[in-house]
């Protein structure tokens, strides 16, 4: 993006310890200064509860932060996630609602361990929690990169990847999904909380035909056009698709921090956009 190098830069796409990410909300911030962007928003796995602390750490280091959340959903058979920008992180209805969706995750996690028990590779809910090194908060949740961890440190799995390849991926032995709510739902959500819905990666979901349903049914403000796992031919196909509907054409690193020497899906501030398209972005939140 050469015709914005003079430009403010925002990384609207990062996870922290809150969900699955590695660096506590602060560590991100640091980041963010450190490659010179001018702001990233917080997108933990439905949960908010590491944006104060980013809030609080990016007035520190003069870094914008945008408070978001990344929700998961399903539709047509497959795990569809839906970011949510600005939204107001204290409205008691979202926080209740992300709070269900926490407790199915969990359930998620119980099915995944005993598919792996009975593979042959015993592990406990503690063992997981063990490798987190600190105790788990009451609104944090484990995943599957937690697992996959574990499935390292116990030697059933060479490193993260391999756990994600043979076991834990969609369609793989260990692999479990529980009911989840439709993106449509999410994107609501997020409008009732003040914020603007975002289609998140959807070069990931292999079937254009389900993302343009979607956000027919759906409307959200948004598409992630640049993010991590897209190449220059995604980034074409979903800037057409953003043309089509009238979306906002958002981008986000997919930042989790580094697992074992591997950075997973893209370093911060891998992919940016202007304040321009965050300033749409914030305009149309909040729209019913
Ligand atoms: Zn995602
Ligand atoms: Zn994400």
């Amino acid at each position: 993006m050469n015709d914005t190098a003079l430009q403010e830069l925002y990384d609207l796409h990062t996870h922290t310890r809150a969900s699955d990410g590695m660096n506590d909300p602060a560590g991100n911030i640091r980041l963010a200064k450190e490659k010179g962007l001018a702001g990233i928003a917080i997108t933990d796995h439905d949960t908010v509860a590491g944006i104060e602390e980013a809030l609080e750490a990016g007035r520190q280091y003069g870094i914008t932060v945008v408070p978001g959340v990344e929700i998961s959903t399903v539709a047509g058979g497959r795990d569809i996630h839906v970011l949510g920008y600005f939204i107001d992180v204290a409205d008691h209805k979202l926080l209740g609602r992300l709070q269900k969706l926490r407790e199915t995750r969990e359930a998620r996690n119980d099915l995944i361990l005993e598919k792996l028990q009975a593979l042959g590779m015993p592990l406990t809910l503690q063992e997981i929690k063990d490798g987190l090194g600190r105790p788990l908060r009451p609104d944090e949740s484990i995943g599957r990169p937690h697992i996959a961890d574990a499935l390292v440190r116990k030697g059933y799995a060479d490193n993260m990847r391999d756990a994600f390849d043979r076991y834990l991926g969609e369609g793989k032995p260990a692999y479990a999904s529980v009911p989840r709510i439709s993106p449509e739902e999410a994107m609501q959500w997020i409008r009732e909380a003040g914020g603007a819905p975002v289609l998140a990666h959807p070069g990931l979901y292999g079937d254009d035909e389900l993302v343009r349903r979607i956000i027919a049914s759906g409307k959200p403000v948004g598409i992630e056009v640049y993010h991590s796992d897209h190449g220059a031919n995604e980034e074409q196909r979903y800037l057409e698709i953003a043309a089509q509907f009238d979306l906002v054409p958002t981008a986000g690193s997919d930042y989790h921090g580094v697992r074992q020497g591997v950075v997973f899906h893209g370093d911060i501030g891998s992919r940016s956009l202007s304040l321009c398209v965050l300033e749409e972005l914030r305009v149309r939140s909040g729209l019913k």
